[in-house]
Order: structure tokens, then sequence, then C-alpha cells
């Protein structure tokens, strides 16, 4: 009798259910999940293949030490003694950890709990920090907590989508089916795509606003000053419930339409139809994505989004909000937990001492972090300039995924001290680890994640362990109490991580903060077990979560008022004379970061099977660049070699270039070598989609 097991798709932060069923000869075969409220029975091509990407091939099966394999016991005691004796000599702020939007929230937990609470550094980033960083430092701006108001009903529900930095239908593409088929049944219904590239989602699109880089924070100020003068502004809210409109709007008109029309590169007529559309519709959700976040002004461009929301009283109300779409599975989930440099569990402070002290008493920790970490790229920095000494990376491969990644290799290449945990043996990163731990792989895993309306659904395992994997939670209570710190990592199961957190969260109401899931916090494993799909907060006594924030206000700034951000537009042009094209750097349809897993199945590298870059048709005369032929890629920091793909789907001037491939699956492929770290100053979020480069005919020497 084949056994069907529900569980969570692992890639994007859509968090589609799966059922995976494992047939008497052990093969796996996966669909929907029907009952799932993110995806209601639909996968993409992405979570249709993944019994595909399952196979052993390249597993790592034990630990490893030096290249050698090694034991559980002797692995674990060389990473508590070289980070014990590291933070002996050196102090806690020369170890980091760097995890991943791919670990699950109860091994996130606990790599938090390690670092903050009992080494005392706050140097734990994360690869989410690429992802949507900036929408959480926007929404702290805005809202005093990082809280998503909406849901995805709401996408469905709109009259009218906006979809800003956000390529939907390759990106999230259950998000979008549900948008098409929203279209479909409603004629009326208007979606607006702004994005440099004509993508496959302005296939839906009844207007594209093919914008320059970093155009947006311009159009959303002009959008701001428009609606405050229209019948659409809305007094009563902005006065219940808001604080800083006038200094918002008066930064916003001070921006005069020329300069409107520069920065934005848009024709005077499109400008004018969106905001006449966004006037004029009450229900209206904005969606945006890496195209907004990963900028260095990431955080400008979020807040610039949320002020036409708080304008016009648009937000936490059935078909209206902003909704940011993270592109992690549990990007959301490390969110909850604490997972960022700059953030303490459970959506509390770093900065605040009464968050500090609540977190510290709940976790009977010896210390606390007192002062935000390194984020990301600064971390990276410090482990290249020898103040990191001792590096542990977990679920991710920032030799491939990091700007100015030749940088970051050389970085960690050089680190006295790396521990990788990665269910591959050979990824670029791995191939610089002095110990190696084998992690559990999907279908193996046992947890939670949280998707991008605050869905918290479970990860169950369906196959045996590979090998000798263990799961990452594990791990880390197992050097956890070889440090010193056995009461504190007393788990067996992941259970009881995921009950703490819960307890946290609702520990002396979490600061007034309603982010509480204490519902859950005496939950069994029986009850784990069974856990149905919910959208926190859910506090003790209350079912079901809460769908939607803020259409009454109740904001978490002191004053429980929400706060306009006066922005500036920001420089938008890095090209010069020897760099004279903008990089544009993304995802493709049938890919996932880089290419670990979906590399595995044929049938997706079927849709695209090489890197590539694309280039409009005049740019690539002008530069003697033919379609299909090789092109040479440089910048200050690196180079690829790629194949030519001439689209007027790309606007004049610039290239786009997916971000997955290595130079192992390609000659040169590691676009992430391009990009320069140059980050955004509140998130710390990498501009990855402005990068100034050159592009030439490739030719052999
Ligand atoms: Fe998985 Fe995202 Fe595709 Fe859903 S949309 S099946 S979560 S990759």
């Amino acid at each position: 009798m084949a056994a069907e097991v529900k569980t969570t798709c692992p890639y994007c932060g859509v968090g589609c259910g799966v059922i995976a069923t494992v047939d008497e000869a052990g093969a796996v075969s996966v669909k929907g999940d029907p009952e799932h409220p993110s995806n209601f029975g639909r996968l993409c091509s992405k979570g249709s293949a993944l019994a595909e990407t399952i196979d052993l091939d390249g597993r790592l099966l034990y630990p490893e030490i030096a290249g050698a394999r090694s034991g559980w016991d002797e692995a674990l005691d060389l990473v508590a003694q070289r980070f014990s004796e590291t933070i002996a000599e050196h102090g806690p702020d020369s170890v980091a950890f760097y995890v991943s939007g791919q670990l699950l929230t109860e091994d996130y937990y606990l790599a938090n709990k390690l670092m903050k609470g009992f080494i005392g550094s706050a140097n734990i980033d994360t690869n989410s920090r690429l992802c949507m960083s900036s929408s959480v430092a926007g929404h702290r701006r805005a809202f005093g907590a990082d809280t998503v108001p909406g849901t995805y009903e709401d996408i469905e529900l709109a009259d009218l989508v906006v979809l800003t930095g956000s390529n939907l239908a390759w990106c999230h593409p259950v998000i979008y089916q549900r948008l098409a088929a929203a279209k479909a049944a409603r004629p009326n219904m208007r979606i607006v795509v702004i994005d440099p590239r004509r993508t496959m989602t302005c296939d839906i699109a009844d207007l594209h606003l093919a914008i320059r880089p970093d155009g947006d924070v311009a159009l959303f100020m002009g959008l701001l000053a428009h609606l405050a003068t229209s019948s659409a502004i809305d007094q009563n809210y902005i006065a219940s419930h808001t604080e800083g409109f006038a200094g918002a709007f008066a930064a916003a008109a001070a921006l005069d339409i020329n300069d409107l029309l520069e920065r934005t590169g848009l024709p005077v007529m499109q400008i004018r139809e969106f905001f006449r559309l966004f006037e004029t519709t009450s229900k209206v959700v904005t969606c945006y994505s890496q195209g907004v976040n990963q900028s260095s002004s990431g955080t400008d461009k979020v807040n610039a989004i949320l002020n036409c929301h708080l304008a016009t009283g648009r937000i936490g109300r059935p078909g209206m909000g902003p909704f940011s779409l993270t592109g992690q599975p549990n990007a959301m989930g490390g969110r909850e937990v604490g997972g960022l440099a700059n953030m303490l569990a459970a959506h509390m402070a770093i900065e605040n001492p009464e968050d500090r002290d609540r977190v510290q008493r709940f976790w009977g920790s010896p210390v606390i972090a007192s002062k935000p970490g390194l984020k990301a790229v600064d971390m990276f920095r410090a482990v290249a300039d020898g103040r990191i000494k001792a590096l542990w990376i977990m679920a991710t491969n920032p030799v491939v995924s990091m700007p100015d990644a030749n940088s970051v290799e050389s970085a960690i290449a050089a680190c006295p001290f790396v521990v990788v945990s990665d269910i591959l043996r050979e990824t670029d990163t791995a191939r610089h680890a002095h110990v190696l731990l084998p992690s559990l792989g999907w279908g193996e895993k046992d947890g939670t994640v949280t998707n991008s309306e605050r869905r918290i659904s479970r990860q169950r395992p369906f196959l045996g362990i590979s090998g000798d994997a263990k799961a990452d939670w594990w791990q880390l209570a197992e050097v956890g109490r070889r440090m010193g710190f056995a009461a504190a990592f007393d788990f067996d199961a992941p259970a009881e991580i995921f009950a703490e957190h819960a307890a946290l969260s609702a520990f002396e109401n979490n600061g007034s903060r309603d982010f509480d899931i204490g519902a859950r916090a005496d939950m069994t494993g029986a009850a784990y077990d069974e856990l149905s799909p919910f959208q926190w907060p859910q506090a003790a006594g209350s079912s079901p979560g809460v769908t939607r924030f803020f259409a009454d206000g109740g904001f978490y700034h002191a004053d429980g008022k929400a706060r306009f951000v006066a922005v500036e537009p920001p420089a938008t042009d890095r090209t010069n004379a020897d760099f004279p094209f903008t990089l544009n750097t993304g995802r493709i349809r049938d890919q996932w970061h880089t290419m670990t897993r979906t590399g595995k199945s044929a049938r997706l590298s079927a849709h695209i099977a090489e890197p590539f870059a694309e280039i409009h048709p005049r740019d690539a005369i002008d530069a003697g660049i033919s379609s299909a032929g090789l092109v040479e890629i440089d910048s200050p920091h690196g180079q690829a070699i790629v194949r030519a793909l001439v689209t007027d789907r790309q606007a004049r001037g610039g290239i786009f270039a997916p971000m997955h491939w290595n130079d192992q699956f390609a000659a040169k492929g590691r676009i992430d070598a391009l990009v320069a770290p140059i980050t955004d100053p509140f998130s710390g979020q990498p501009a990855s989609k402005n990068v100034a480069v050159a592009v030439r005919p490739f030719r052999a020497t």
C-alpha cells in the first residue's frame, strides 16, 4: 500500500502544500495538496519535479574532517572545541554563523539561540539578507514591526494588482496561476507590471511600465503626490492611524515632473495611466519582490510603496494592501526566530533593552548579544580581513550566491576554521570546509516553514535517512551541549523546539507585539505531527490565526500609529565609459538558487539549458554581438562568459542574466562574481539588480 505524506515544497516563498507518495518499490511521486490554502492543489514546474531531485547522487553521507571520513562525535567535538577556543582567545564576535532560508524554523531557532544567547554575539546572518531584508526594514520603519498585512486571497480579490520588481510568473508561479485565474474570472481586474524587462508576467498585464533600474522610489513618490491631491486620499485614516504624512508629502511634492520622467524613463502617458488606475480603484494590492528589495535604495522603495497604501487607507482590508513576496521557503520563519543579525527571537528588537532582557530571562542564558551583528556582506568582509576566525555555513552556497563572489570565495578559503552543513559533498562552498556535516534533505526533514502570507506549514519526512545524515537542529544542539550549555540545548525532537519557540513568542505578551503563537506553546509531539497550516498570530485561546492587520490601525510603534517615511529619489545610474551597461540579475522559471537540486532534473534543465545574457537587438548590433554567440561580461569584481540572448524584452542599456549557474555547469557562469558589494544603508541588502558592467563578444585568445 503506497503511503501518502502531506508536506511543503522546499523551494520558493509561496509555500505550496505537497502530497508525496512512496510506492511499494520505493518510487516517489508528488502532487499538489488540494487542501493546502496556499496552492489548493496547484504546483509549478519545480514543485512537480521534486521527485526527480532527491536521489543520492552527490549526497554527503557522513561527516568529514579535512576531507577524511569521521564519526559524528569526533566532528562535533572538533567544532565545539574550535569555536570555544576562538571565542576564549578573540571574543564572541570572532565567530559567525551564515545560515539560510532553506533551514526549517526549528533549525533557525537553535542557531539563533546558540549565537545570540550563549555565545553572546549577534554574528548570525542568512542568505535571506539577499532576498527580503529591505522589506523587513521597511515594515519596521512604517509599522513598528515586521508584519505582512495581508494574505494571498487579497491578490485574487483586488481590482488592481500592481506587481513591482516581481516576475511573478517565474519566481512565484503558483501565485501567478491564482492571479491569472482571478483575472480570467473577473475581466475588469487590472494588472500593472513595473519592471525594466518585459517578462512573462507581462503576458497578463494591462500596463507594463518598463522603468529604469531603481526608478521605483521616484515613481511611488510621484504617485503619493498625485494621490494627495485626489479624492483617493483618506484623511481620516491618516489622522487617526499615522504620523509623518506632511513630511512624506513635502518630499514627494518636491519631485517635479521632469525629474520624475528622467528618473523613471517612462512616457508621461504611461505614468498618468498608472496614477489614474491607482487613484480610481479602491481595491489595490501592490506586490513587490526582489526588484524592489535587492537595491541600494530597497528600504526606501518599500516605504515609498507603503506610503501610498497608508495615504489611501488601503491596507489590511479584503483585496487591499502592500504585499512583500518572500523568495525562499522559510525566509519568513527565519524572521520569526531572529535569524537576521539585527533581530532577536520572536520579532523582538536587539536594540531594545527590555526585549533583550525578556529573551535572556526566557532562555536562562548567561549572556545576550547587546548589539546587532554583521550582516551578510559585512560578515564576509570580516572573514576576509581576519576578524571572523571561525565560520559555520548551513544550507547555502555563498561562493556562488553572494555578491562579489570571488572575494567571498577567497575569504572562506583563507578562514582558519570553516564548518559546512549541507546535503551535498561538493558544492563550491563545501570544497573549502575543514569540517563537513551531512544534513537531511527534503523528504527526510521534519519541521516547519512559514510562507509569504505568514502561514506556518509542516515539512514532514517520507524517506529513510540517507547515510549518517542528521537534522541541522540536532547538529546545533549537539555543538551547544559540547560548548557547555547542555540544559539549554536538551532537545530530542523538533516538536520540543517548536513548542519553546511558541512559548517565547507569548512570553510576557511578547513586548505587546502581535507575533504570538502561544496557542501552540504546549503542543505535544502528536499534535505537531498532525499540525495543519495556520497563519500567525494565534494567541493562546484563539483560533484561527489573524488573516489581516491594520485596517483599523493598531500598529506597533509606541503610539499605535504607522509612520510615513519621507524618502529621496536615489542616484540610479552606475554606468561609466568603461562599464556602460546595467546588469540585472535574477531567476529563471525552472531552476532554484545555485541548482544543487533542480540541476538534477533533465526535465527542468530542458527549459533553459545554459546560462545566458539578454540584450536588446540595437545594443547587440552596436556591440557586434550575434544571437546565441558567446559574450564576455566584465565588472570590476569578476567576469562571466555566457550565451547572448538577443531580445527586445530587454530594454536598451541593460542586460539580464540569471544567477543560478556556477563555473562547474558552465565555463564561467557565476554571475554573482560580477555584482558589486553595494548595500542598502538600512537593510544591508545587496544591490544585485543595478550593476555596472561591460559586454563584448567573447574571443578566444
Ligand atoms: Fe514550490 Fe514555489 Fe512552485 Fe509552489 S510555486 S510548487 S512553493 S516552487
